[in-house]
């Protein structure tokens, strides 16, 4: 692309930067935004450099959060029995959204796979043990996608974690997710949490 304005080519090169954006739509992006009045484009910019800068992570859960502990960790309303393991906060949101979960979380920040040189501790692994090791929690539940990162990490931390005296549960493992467990509907994701099944039992089938 040959650009008329360094300005120009700066900005593109940027926004080409991010996942599935290539030069092209981050032109169209660019030229989207010069054509903004300029307090938009200040709001724009400023809420991604606020977000970058000011961002937490819930030093219970590891949940993407504006406080030091994220506000379903610090609800008296939520089950704080009840730890459900997911790989990112996207997996947060997409349980929140059926409305059928009322425990809390673990994010675990990934998945093993040794492929990609990811490896347990680069998760956050110790810090789901450190939770267990008071009498408070009674059941474990793995919601992590059935890809063969999934049942990877899945086979992990059951090892890690099967000495406490817990119940590991996992979501029905055998429902056609297409990977990712944000990509699943509310209903069938919902029902899973509802209907999942020991962690042991899922491996029989
Ligand atoms: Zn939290």
């Amino acid at each position: 692309m040959n650009f008329s304005s360094k300005l120009l080519e700066n900005a593109v090169a940027e926004f080409a930067k991010l996942p599935g954006v290539g030069q092209k739509t981050a032109l169209r992006l660019v030229l989207h935004l010069l054509n903004q009045d300029k307090p938009d484009v200040e709001r724009f910019s400023h809420a991604i450099s606020k977000l970058r800068n000011e961002i937490q992570f819930c030093r219970v859960c590891h949940n993407i959060s504006d406080l030091q502990v994220c506000e379903i960790c610090a609800s008296p309303k939520r089950d704080h029995s009840l730890i459900c393991v997911v790989e990112d906060t996207r997996d947060v949101m997409a349980i929140q959204n059926t409305d059928q979960y009322n425990g809390v979380y673990h994010v675990l920040g990934g998945l093993i796979s040794p492929m990609d040189g990811i490896g347990p501790s680069d998760l956050q692994v110790d810090t789901l043990v450190e939770r267990l090791k008071g009498n408070d929690v009674k059941e474990v539940i793995f919601a992590l996608s059935a890809t063969m990162e999934g049942d990877t990490t899945i086979f992990y931390l059951h090892k890690k974690l099967k000495d406490f005296n817990i119940n590991i549960s996992t979501i029905a493992r055998g429902i056609a997710f297409g990977g990712e467990l944000e990509y699943v509907d509310e209903v069938t994701l919902g029902r899973s949490i509802v209907t999942r099944v020991p962690y042991e039992n899922s491996l029989s089938k």
